[in-house]
C-alpha cells in the first residue's frame, strides 16, 4: 500500500517536505509517491491544500 496523489495537483509543493521517507518526487505534471519508498504515514495528505492525496 501507498499513498497517491491525483491529477488534482497543482504543483504546490507543500506535500515534499513534510515526506519523512522522501518518496515524493516532481513530476511533470504533478508531484508523484514513489510507492516502493511510501510508508503510508499520511504526513503528505494532511498538508495538501487541493486533497489530491489519498491512500491507494
Ligand atoms: Fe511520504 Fe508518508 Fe506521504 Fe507516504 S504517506 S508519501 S511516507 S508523507
Amino acid at each position: 500500500m501507498a499513498h497517491i496523489i491525483s491529477e488534482e495537483c497543482i504543483k504546490c509543493g507543500a506535500c515534499q517536505g513534510e515526506c519523512p521517507v522522501d518518496a515524493i518526487s516532481e513530476g511533470e505534471d504533478q508531484f508523484e509517491i514513489d510507492s516502493d519508498t511510501c510508508i503510508d504515514c499520511g504526513a503528505c495528505a494532511a498538508v495538501c491544500p487541493v486533497d489530491a492525496i489519498s491512500e491507494e
